[in-house]
């Protein structure tokens, strides 16, 4: 750190993103992409966009917005597009963190971080024993909540008639749930977005849409919330969608029937793995997301997920009070589930 870097942001601990090693080829289940490629339509649109690359791409992402509307039965005005949901989650801690947060002790890291970056209040409640959310604690009004559903890294699905307790608790404070995963299972609470003008639903094309390395992500709300949002990127970075990220969008919304399928390969591939670890004695949470949450038999997570590294199989370990045990597995192919069940059962065999 140098002497020039401002005081307060001395302490900051930054957001850990998952390795991306290219040391060797490893089976990657350790961060939650999708283990199939875009449609081929989508760089095919890539490659001509690319022609275009001399003009600044569309700031307000119009024909982006049109075609998610109809997807999702929304205006345009519902939607605003960011580089990644990551982009938008910081929109919203910037525009909103007047009110303090509430979140989940264990869920998506960057929650926290932009809390610590932009000097937002929050506080962490902790999950039930079975790592479920119990929304009690969050009906205090005076917070802002913020959680993801599916949970990660549980897995884990909150019903929706918890998510309208929390916005009913009040009126004067917005309920942000971010729904990366709900594509594999999950239930929306989009549905509930006429209702509710304290609801703002967060989204990406990064899990389900295998858009991961393209950085797509997009909030939905009533317009006044969306103007805020807007109101927050245009004074920070108007052309935070690239021309190619845009053109991959519009094509992936096109495929629709391609990537239902993939999700439904990988709830597939996710009951495989689940009852394929519950007979190596595994513990594994339900999951809804394209990734389980396990603990294996008398083995640490962090002894698991190094066996398995030095087997070429990458996961997720979290060294963290209450969830050092388990692991996250991101959900692979059929042959990359076999794989990681026969790899778990030679790292237990070598653990006893
Ligand atoms: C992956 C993930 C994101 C970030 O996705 P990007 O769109 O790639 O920035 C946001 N929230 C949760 C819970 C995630 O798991």
């Amino acid at each position: 750190m140098s002497r020039f870097f401002a005081e307060r942001y001395r302490d900051l601990a930054p957001y850990v993103p998952g390795e991306q090693p290219r040391d060797r080829r490893y089976i990657k289940l350790n961060t939650n992409e999708s283990p199939y490629p875009p449609a081929p339509s989508v760089a095919q649109a890539v490659k001509r966009a690319a022609e275009s690359l001399n003009l600044y791409c569309d700031p307000t992402c119009t024909a982006l917005r049109q075609a998610l509307g109809e997807l999702l039965d929304l205006e345009p005005e519902n939607l605003i597009m960011t580089n990644g949901s990551d982009e938008v989650l910081a929109y919203i801690f910037l525009a909103y963190g007047q009110r303090p947060f509430l979140f989940p002790e264990h869920t998506y890291g960057f929650y926290r971080v932009f809390c610590d970056l932009y000097g937002v209040e929050y506080s962490r409640v902790p999950l039930r024993e079975d790592f479920s959310i119990d929304v009690e604690p969050y009906m205090d009004s005076r917070y802002n909540v913020i959680f993801a559903n599916p949970n990660a890294p549980t897995g884990r699905d909150l019903p929706l008639s918890d998510i309208e307790r929390l916005l009913n608790a009040s009126p004067d404070r917005l309920v942000i749930v971010d729904e990366a995963y709900v594509d594999f299972g999950g239930s929306s609470a989009l549905g509930l977005m006429g209702k509710y003008p304290n609801l703002i639903v967060v989204r990406t094309f990064s899990k389900s849409r295998s858009l991961a390395g393209g950085r797509l992500g997009f909030a939905c709300a009533q317009k006044e919330l969306i103007a805020d949002l807007e109101a927050i990127r245009y004074s920070q970075n108007p052309y935070n969608v690239s021309a190619l990220t845009q053109s991959a969008g519009l094509a992936t919304l096109r495929e629709e029937v391609y990537y239902r399928a993939c999700a439904e390969k990988i709830k597939h591939s996710r009951s495989v793995m689940t009852s394929g670890l519950e007979a190596l004695g595994f513990t594994v949470v339900p999951s809804k997301a394209n990734f389980v949450f396990a603990r294996a038999p008398g083995l640490s997570g962090r002894a698991l997920y190094e066996g398995l590294r030095a087997r070429g199989v990458l996961v997720r370990h979290f060294e963290k009070a209450g969830i050092e045990d388990y692991v996250r597995i991101t959900v692979g192919t059929p042959e990359e589930t076999l794989a990681l069940l026969a790899e778990c059962g030679k790292v237990l065999e070598e653990g006893k």
